[in-house]
């Protein structure tokens, strides 16, 4: 045990006595504030980490360095071939210390080894993918009137702010910082103030592998001072964010000042409709994998089931059976498919959305619904996985985004009737349909109002295809050639030559 307490520790590589800090224009800082802010493994509460607590006056001083960068040192002419070799750099550096990586996300965010195992792979591969785009070709040339030629560039945007949620602390980092710099930007980043840990150590990869001093700069801190800030800047022009709607909603006011750019990826109330004809037991899976994954923590979380009447009762009974079968506890055991909720205050609110769903009229509660309090796990914020049956499109708990391992229920008739259904939100961010009838799935999946939808799958997601929503789930996309051009500027040249 004490050799296991010891490799672990090795693991964590940062401790509850030691200030971490931000990185700005080369070196690494304390904020001038002095304050500092506690990091929670989510799984016992204790405090594995301790952040200094950036302010407005540190994003400034990011700015500043991050303009310098790009126009005086000259970052804006440096060569694609240059950006992509220290983005495979980045990749390699951090493949080689995956394990490290892995077990931090997992004390930090709470979500089971199996799965930050996964997230590190993935942002390795982020990385990867954004180096080779770099030096792909972006242009194009048009003849348009003898002897003119228009020749069509793509250029950095400049100086781009990012802020990211901690549901996916090291991939979003990736998501966000790899296409930002492969198009040759420099850029002011912010992780969530719950998950900061993994972000400083990434950007000790950065320095490590020799980015110019300004190129890349990390703040710590609040949303509603550091992140505001990032938003409202003059000297940023492009906001890139990750999180809920209505933070959304105030970055794109915040940024209406200077016109930012942005590109937001927000919030999801996703529908996984079965019809009759499913492959059953595959269907039962991807139900129980896309709501119950990462705690249910995912944007693009499946959290609506929509069954089709005739196999309504039997789907339900299956589904709860094999729920009640999935080991909850520690992220960092071998053995757990669900850890705890990311903090206290989400968990707060998401048992607050499974008391309103106990209370609304006509909800049955048929699996979970606690927090776990028993031994151990209760001094973690360990929520059971949760569904409920016989809702109805009016319910909060069918509308409202959760963001937990909470499931809703609901039952359709018909093709028509499911399409109905699942587009009944204001969201629009993924959702997926189970059918072997392929005529019928193409039909419904062509009708979703969502950006991100699968046919008799849920969650895989590819480097190489476009990432985003529909309606208020978002502007922009993310991923593939989609998520670089998002941090591009567009110049034609017109030739008479
Ligand atoms: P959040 O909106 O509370 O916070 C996200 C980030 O924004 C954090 O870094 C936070 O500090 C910052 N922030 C908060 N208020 C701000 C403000 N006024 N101005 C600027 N920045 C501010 O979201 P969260 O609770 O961290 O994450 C959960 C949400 O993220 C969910 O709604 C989820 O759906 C969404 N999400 C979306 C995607 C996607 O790709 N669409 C991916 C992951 C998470």
């Amino acid at each position: 045990a004490e050799a296991k307490a010891t490799a672990s520790t090795a693991l964590q590589g940062v401790s509850a006595t030691q200030v971490l800090k931000m990185f700005i224009d080369g070196q690494w800082v304390e904020s001038a504030s002095g304050e500092t802010r506690n990091v929670i493994n989510p799984a016992n509460g204790e405090v594995i980490a301790v952040t200094t607590e950036g302010t407005v006056e540190d994003v400034r001083k990011a700015v500043a360095a991050a303009k310098r960068a790009f126009y005086e040192d000259g970052w804006m002419e440096t060569p694609a071939s240059e950006r992509a070799r220290l983005l495979f750099e980045v990749a390699n550096k951090l493949e080689q210390r995956a394990e490290e990586f892995a077990y931090r996300e997992t004390i930090d965010n709470g979500k089971p080894l199996r799965e930050t195992e996964f997230d590190v792979a993935d942002t390795v591969a982020c990385f990867r993918y954004y180096a080779g785009i770099a030096t792909k070709p972006h242009g194009q040339t048009y003849e348009v009137a003898d002897p003119m030629q228009a020749m069509v560039v793509r250029e950095p945007i400049g100086v781009v702010g990012q802020i990211i949620p901690w549901n996916y602390p090291l991939l979003m980092s990736a998501w966000k910082l790899a296409p930002a710099l492969a198009a040759g930007n420099t850029v002011i980043f912010k992780p969530s103030e719950v998950t900061p840990v993994n972000a400083i150590k990434l950007f000790e990869i950065f320095e490590e592998v020799g980015f110019p001093k300004g190129v890349v700069n990390l703040v710590l801190g609040a949303g509603a001072t550091v992140g505001n800030e990032i938003a409202t800047n003059f000297d940023i022009d492009k906001v890139a964010f990750t999180g809920g709607t209505a933070t959304g909603r105030s970055i794109m006011q915040a940024a209406t000042g200077n016109l930012k750019k942005i590109s937001l990826e927000l919030g999801g109330k996703s529908p996984n409709i079965v019809f009759a004809d499913a492959d059953f037991e595959a269907a039962v899976d991807y139900a129980l994998f896309g709501i119950f994954c990462n705690q249910g923590q995912v944007c693009s979380a499946g959290s609506r089931l929509l069954l089709e009447e005739s196999i309504y009762d039997k789907f339900i009974e299956r589904l709860v059976e094999r729920a009640k079968q999935i080991k909850v506890g520690p992220g960092t055991a071998e053995d757990t498919e669900m850890g705890p909720l990311v903090s206290e205050a989400h968990m707060e609110k998401v048992l607050s959305y499974i008391q309103i769903g106990k209370e609304e009229d006509g909800a049955t509660l048929v699996c979970g619904g606690n927090r776990i309090t028993e031994g151990e796990l209760g001094k973690g914020f360990f929520v059971e996985p949760t569904i409920f049956v016989d809702t109805t499109p009016n319910m909060r708990i069918v509308q409202e985004e959760i963001f937990g391992p909470v499931l809703v229920v609901q039952k359709f008739k018909d093709e028509a009737d499911a399409i109905y259904l699942a587009n009944d939100t204001v969201y629009g961010l993924a959702g997926a349909v189970f059918t072997q009838d392929g005529a019928k799935a193409q039909r419904v999946i062509r009708k979703l109002r969502a950006g991100i939808t699968w046919i008799n799958a849920y969650h895989p997601t590819y480097n190489e295809a476009p990432w985003g929503g529909y309606k208020q789930s978002g502007i922009g996309r993310e991923l593939g050639t989609f998520g670089f051009e998002e941090y591009t500027e567009v110049k034609q040249i017109n030739i008479n030559l």
